[in-house]
């Protein structure tokens, strides 16, 4: 029998966590009475560095119920390295990995295992509809899908960090040791069988979005740096266009200035191109250091997390 274990990773989640928690263990429960998974079976939370009580309430939970689990980060290390400590420092057959705050519908958790029992070492949650979400971010969201693929990153629409792996999916994401962690990106890049189950995303039923959309757009560009190149062959493109258009325009400044009387010695002429070269350069050496501080922050292999303690 499957021995399944449920990764939530907290930052600053009190509120929900008292709801999750009996929520979690009454769905482990209900499984392993219908023989679908074993009686190892977990639920790991994964403190990332809060602030307000939620370690207590881990250390509460893990004291009361041997089905609860907790491992505490010394301090925060975003979603993406919380997750990951999580994913990587659990037992269990499968891992199914969930945010605290119950957004994403708990039911499908057991057609994800039906999916591995199929065969499928990953198994990805995608919503069926945002409804719940706000304009701005159903279009953004969309919008930076779409770019993503076009970019040639390979990432599943409408998944974000709800889904199954498999143990021998584990044992290969622990062979990436990129410290820019974008999870999305990467799961799809392991290969394997995998699945998709639909549902639909509820509301945060209590407190705060963790998600600030600072820290999305953090994501999202660590998302399209992490993973292609094409900003950099924009430049190339870019510079390709500034020269021909350049060229044409020497031609008709010299043609000017050799065959005709009309060439007046103006400042726009020499004054605007260069702050348009100017910006564009600027624009590239922006791009360029980009990347070459992806490649600075990964050389150092620094630690992506560190584990104070467990229960
Ligand atoms: N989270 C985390 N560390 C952070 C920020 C968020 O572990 O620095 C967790 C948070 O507790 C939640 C999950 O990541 O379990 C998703 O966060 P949230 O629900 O606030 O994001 P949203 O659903 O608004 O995108
Ligand atoms: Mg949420």
């Amino acid at each position: 029998m499957t021995r399944l274990t449920i990764v939530v990773p907290c930052h600053n989640e009190e509120a929900v966590l008292p709801e999750s928690s009996k929520r979690l263990d009454a769905l482990l429960g209900t499984l392993q009475e219908q023989d679908r998974i074993s009686d190892g079976s977990q639920v790991v939370f994964v403190d990332d560095g809060s602030s307000d009580s939620t370690w207590l309430l881990i250390e509460e939970l893990a004291a009361a119920n041997p089905r609860l689990r907790g491992i505490k980060l010394s301090r925060n290390y975003g979603h993406q390295s919380a997750l990951l400590a999580g994913l990587m420092n659990v037992e269990g057959d499968v891992v199914i990995s969930v945010d605290a705050d119950l957004q994403d519908d708990l039911s499908v958790i057991a057609d994800m295992i039906t999916s591995n029992e199929e065969g499928a070492d990953v198994v990805y949650g995608v919503r069926s509809a945002r409804d719940t979400d706000t304009f701005f971010k159903r279009m953004s969201a969309t919008l930076y899908y779409k770019l993503l693929n076009r970019m040639g990153v390979d990432v599943v629409f409408n998944h974000a960090d709800y889904r199954l792996l498999s143990r021998r999916a584990l044992e290969a994401l622990k062979d990436y040791s990129e410290v820019n962690l974008f999870l999305r990106g990467i799961v799809p890049t392991l290969g394997f069988k995998s699945a998709i189950v639909s549902y639909v995303r509820n509301e945060r039923f209590a407190g705060e979005s963790k998600y600030p959309l600072h820290k999305m757009l953090g994501l999202e560009f660590d998302g399209v740096t992490s993973f292609s190149a094409f900003p950099l062959r924009l430049i190339a493109g870019l510079g390709v266009i500034v020269f021909l258009a350049s060229m044409g325009l020497s031609i008709w400044v010299l043609w000017t200035r050799l065959f005709t009387d009309n060439a007046i010695p103006g400042w726009a002429s020499s004054v605007l191109p260069m702050y348009l070269l100017g910006g564009i350069q600027l624009f590239s050496i922006g791009i360029l250091g980009e990347y070459i501080s992806k490649v600075y922050l990964e050389t150092k292999r620094r630690p992506r997390y560190i584990i104070e303690k467990s229960v």
